[in-house]
């Protein structure tokens, strides 16, 4: 067998949308670099980071880009969504209108996606359990009303994070194979 044969690559594009402040950012760099920021400001373009997992005895790369914070500016171009194959939708449980915009990132996803996108809901900052506004039952219905995984997760204490992009992973893999 030569090497060609031996060496079958995997690079999925991954896209994190949702509201601003929702932790998009932090929930990239806990899984890529296992950092959090509490004060974390957004930078100017479009950036993304490339983690690698074993499936089946293969090396597949995430590529996951992060929005940069032009979501703030309603102006999150078609580019960035461009050949995804995956995407982790994203709220605050503490802020009830983080969710309640899920609808509309969702719309957005669906019409700049033209193939099966791996789309996994994901209610952030579970750590806020004191000042939580939205349920876990209430994220769980919406994710199985529209063929969502779903999952709550904290940047901050790292619960589920991890989980939360390898299932996406997977599930492209899945997909594709
Ligand atoms: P983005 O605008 O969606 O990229 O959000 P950021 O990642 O910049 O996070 C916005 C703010 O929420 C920052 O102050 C973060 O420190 C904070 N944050 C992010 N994730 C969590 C989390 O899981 N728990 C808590 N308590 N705060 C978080
Ligand atoms: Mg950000």
């Amino acid at each position: 067998m030569s090497d060609d044969e031996a060496v079958e690559e995997y690079l999925f594009k991954i896209v994190i949308i949702g509201d601003s402040a929702v932790g998009k950012s932090n929930l990239l760099s806990r899984y890529a670099r296992n950092e959090f920021n509490a004060h974390s400001k957004a930078t100017i373009g479009v950036e993304f980071q490339t983690q690698s997992v074993e499936i089946d005895g293969k090396e597949v790369k995430a590529q996951i880009w992060d929005t940069a914070g032009q979501e703030r500016f309603r102006a999150v171009t078609s580019a960035y969504y461009r050949g995804a194959f995956g995407a982790l939708l994203v709220y605050d449980i503490s802020r009830r209108a983080t969710f309640e915009n899920v609808s509309r990132w969702l719309d957005e996803l669906n019409s700049h996606s033209d193939t099966t996108v791996a789309r996994m809901l994901v209610g952030n900052k579970c750590d806020l359990e004191n000042i939580r506004e939205v349920s876990m039952e209430e994220g769980k219905s919406l994710a199985e009303a529209e063929g969502l995984f779903f999952m709550e997760t904290s940047a901050l204490d790292s619960t589920n994070v991890r989980t939360a992009f390898e299932i996406v992973i997977r599930e492209i893999y899945n997909n594709v194979s």
